[in-house]
């Protein structure tokens, strides 16, 4: 038997390797291995198997694989084809993807041994003298340590020989950190004995939420108790609380849970909804369903119902969500209603952490998994549903390391799965729309809140007429007089008003009045941001940091600060309206998920009147006591050099708008714009997706963009500006003979520089190349590559991206 094997890592797919005859029954496509790949020692998926060698390997000496150390797959063998799917199509390697979906602890080969086995001892022996002799030591006594066998391999032949040894079965690797990662029980809590020592209030109320429960998993004690484990570690010590492991205690935060909470009766827009959802989890081979429902409609309800329903068939379910700080809301919803164990899988998981959730939802089935996007690769068996919520969000496109689209992936899954999947938006992608259209997703839409609260209405404010906005200068303010008004008005009346300005600091570009010589970093092509109350300037970009300077370090003139942020803003209201509770919500004050959810809870008790906020406050929240929602400068994300830009412009401030006006009152939303007449702001002020749809589709039909084409993009980047200019001008020239050639239907854009043209001391260019069909750019890109692989320039790296979001 011979088995294909992908290591994890960014290893390419399918090595071949001979597993010895008894282990052969017991090899199953998922299964890890451990195999040699030079002189290492590797683990692996395997990801096929062969009864008879192919042809194309014989006489290739194929070495024997070393160790199946579990008994059963850890992948499930039905998800392997979208895994090589995915690397296919985004020409990534699929060791890669499946690191990130086995998220293996650390340290797993440690304490490798090599023992002789019986057949071993017998025949050497046989062996007299020569091979048998030199490699006695290590081998014939048993147990060989990781350190001497590191000294036996540092020879070729002992190395040669130890394999031939392992495919002779004379010998027996073994692996024990295996077993120990793979059965270690679950840590839990438990209440010793009755008299409970004097404890603190918390500590008091954590040993009594253990102990009315029996044993309650760790894990469970801490979602209940943030911020506890100073608690905990003093309850351990004082004996209040031991701690035991229990395998099947995986289960335990299921039994113990108040899944009591009782659905609302559906509205009926959601029920009709529901019934195609039903269908669908009954049907073949369902259709994709582009869920449309304004901003509080009731779509996450559903998502919750169609969970229920899978989960009745005995079937998992996964839910991808733009931002991991929107999981432990959507957990704590679902874990009010559903008895079954919530996986929550992103990527700022310990390894520790994320190797627990992947162990629980490969023990547990069936479960919910939760995460961003990286979890639309997570091994869930018998998975029956998906959902992406808010689909239209670009944070589901990963802009680093693996880079592929989080909702386009789930796509596949479901086609290669077969099973329904839900995208969720109150602003679909053009894209998805597109597909609606087209007839590869179906339609479901919902235009009503449950509530029966009206959207807000939107009010355009003419920031020209205005005259407000310190872009071009230090006077004035940021906020027109209506929307002072309003937020006065709002204050007054008791309710809270939020303010979404997406641009953190205080100045975001200080400049010579002089000389007009901007301040910008020495690593980047962008301006340096001033923040107070410390005033130092910073790069957003690299994070370059560096104090004000009082003068003009060109010429000693006087410096002048323009275009305000977050924290200018903030100042500027607790100008205007002195009494009132303001906060902010940006990457500056909210680094840390705690201190994230510490201002969302303390709006949620109405402790703020007004928050500031960047798109953090845009997306997904539920407070009902927001009644405004003031856009400070639309135009931010319109100004945008990207094709995309009307469309982002057109879901932010439809999103902003559905935060407010969600309780009993109705809300109000104004949005601050220099371009009112904007088609994008003007359909987003009426709540007219599809108007904004009709308008944007022709724009993308002229132009030749997506959905209309599909796109790749090169990018070029070095330190030598030249070297990576003329590269990219050979590249180009390649790639347009290439297409030439070939007549593809391919056309390509540039070299030109990139927006941020320089970043982190890198120069950087790009050229686009536009497609009708993605084979064509693939082949494209891998005959211009393959071409310039041979020349070896380390100075200027080359990556690809298919379908890109961000062409900065
Ligand atoms: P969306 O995900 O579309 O923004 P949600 O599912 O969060 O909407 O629902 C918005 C609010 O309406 C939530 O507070 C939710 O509990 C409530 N809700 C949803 N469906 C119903 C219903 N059928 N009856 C009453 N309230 C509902
Ligand atoms: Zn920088």
């Amino acid at each position: 038997m011979w088995v294909d094997v992908t290591f994890l890592g960014s290893y390419p797919a399918g090595y071949t390797y001979h597993v010895p005859m008894p282990g052969t029954k017991a090899v199953e496509v998922g299964m890890l291995v451990v195999a040699p790949l030079r002189k290492r020692r590797l683990t692996g998926i395997v990801t096929g198997l062969h009864p008879v060698l192919p042809v194309a390997l014989q006489g290739k000496g194929i070495r024997p694989i070393l160790s199946v150390p579990l008994k059963e797959p850890v992948i499930p063998p039905e998800i392997l084809g979208f895994y090589e799917w995915c690397a296919a199509y985004y020409r990534i390697p699929l060791g890669g993807i499946l690191k990130s979906a086995l998220p293996l602890p650390k340290g797993l080969l440690k304490g490798e041994t090599v023992q002789l086995t019986p057949e071993g001892q017998k025949a050497l022996e046989h062996l007299v003298g020569g091979e048998g002799k030199s490699f006695g030591p290590a081998v014939t006594i048993g147990t060989a340590t990781a350190l001497n066998l590191s000294l036996f391999l540092g020879r070729r032949e002992h190395w040669e020989t130890l394999l031939r040894w392992t495919d002779e079965e004379w010998v027996r690797w073994d692996y024990p950190g295996f077993q120990r990662y793979f059965t270690s029980g679950i840590l839990c809590y438990r209440v010793p004995s009755e008299e409970i020592p004097r404890l603190g209030p918390r500590g008091k109320e954590i040993a009594a939420f253990v102990a009315e429960r029996g044993v309650v998993a760790a894990s469970e004690v801490r979602d209940r108790f943030p911020r506890s484990s100073a608690v905990v570690k003093r309850l351990l010590e004082q004996k209040a609380l031991e701690v035991i492991r229990r395998e099947e205690d995986l289960t335990l935060p299921v039994r113990f849970r108040d899944a009591s909470a009782s659905p609302p009766s559906l509205s009926h827009e959601q029920r009709v909804v529901l019934a195609s959802i039903r269908r669908a989890l009954s049907e073949p081979e369902p259709s994709p369903i582009l869920l449309h429902g304004v901003t509080g409609s009731g779509k996450t309800e559903l998502y919750i119902q169609a969970i229920q329903e899978a989960v009745r068939q005995g079937r998992s379910a996964l839910i991808l969500v733009p931002e991991i700080v929107l999981t432990p809301q959507l957990i704590s919803r679902i874990r009010k209603r559903l008895a079954v164990p919530v996986v929550s899988w992103h990527s700022r998981l310990t390894g520790r952490e994320k190797w627990r959730q992947w162990l629980l939802l490969h023990r547990v089935a069936p479960v919910v998994v939760i995460g961003a996007r990286s979890s639309v690769f997570v091994p869930v068996r018998d998975l029956g549903l998906i959902v992406v919520d808010e689909e239209h969000d670009p944070s589901f496109k990963q802009e680093e390391g693996l880079l592929y689209h989080a909702r386009d992936v789930a796509v596949v899954r479901s086609r290669h799965q077969a099973i329904p999947l839900i995208l969720g938006s109150a602003t679909p992608s053009i894209e998805s729309y597109h597909n609606v259209k087209t007839g590869k997703f179906r339609y479901s839409v919902m235009t009503r809140r449950p509530s029966g609260q009206p959207l807000p209405s939107v009010e355009v404010i003419d920031a020209r007429k205005e005259g407000i906005f310190p872009s071009s200068t230090t006077q004035g303010l940021m906020l027109s007089r209506p929307l002072r008004e309003a937020l006065r008005e709002a204050f007054d009346a008791g309710s809270q008003s939020l303010l979404f300005l997406n641009r953190r600091g205080y100045a975001r570009v200080v400049t010579c009045a002089r000389c007009g010589q901007p301040l910008t970093c020495p690593r980047c092509s962008v301006s340096l941001i001033l923040h107070q109350p410390t005033r130092h300037l910073r790069c957003h970009y690299c994070g370059y940091n560096r104090s004000f300077p009082e003068r003009c370090e060109a010429c000693g003139g006087p410096l002048l600060q323009m275009g305000g942020g977050t924290q200018r803003l903030e100042e500027e209201i607790r100008g205007i309206i002195p009494g009132a509770r303001v906060a902010r919500l940006d990457r500056d004050t909210a680094q840390k998920q705690a201190a994230y959810e510490a201002i969302l809870a303390r709006l949620q008790r109405a402790e703020i009147d007004i928050l500031i906020g960047t798109q953090m406050i845009v997306k997904g929240h539920d407070y009902p006591g927001i009644v405004l929602m003031g856009v400070v400068m639309a135009d931010h994300s319109l100004r945008f050099p990207d094709f995309r830009a009307s469309e982002r412009t057109f879901q932010l401030l439809t999103q902003a708008s559905g935060r407010c006006g969600r309780g009993t009152q109705p809300g109000r939303v104004m949005v601050q714009t220099f371009s009112p007449d904007h088609y994008s702001i003007q359909y987003a002020s009426r709540h007219d997706f599809i108007g904004f749809y009709d308008e944007e589709i022709r724009y993308r039909r002229e132009l030749g963009y997506p959905p209309f084409t599909r796109l790749a993009v090169l990018r070029l980047s070095g330190m030598d500006q030249e070297k990576v200019v003329s590269r990219a001008e050979r590249l180009a020239a390649e790639a347009n003979r290439f297409i030439r050639k070939r007549r593809l239907s391919v056309s390509l854009l540039g070299p030109a520089p990139a927006l941020l043209s320089r970043l982190k001391n890198r120069y950087r260019w790009h050229i686009l190349l536009k497609g009708i069909r993605s084979r064509d750019l693939h082949s494209v890109v891998e005959g211009v590559l393959a071409s310039s692989l041979a020349e070896r320039d380390r100075k200027v790296r080359i990556q690809v991206e298919y379908d890109p979001v961000q062409l900065v």
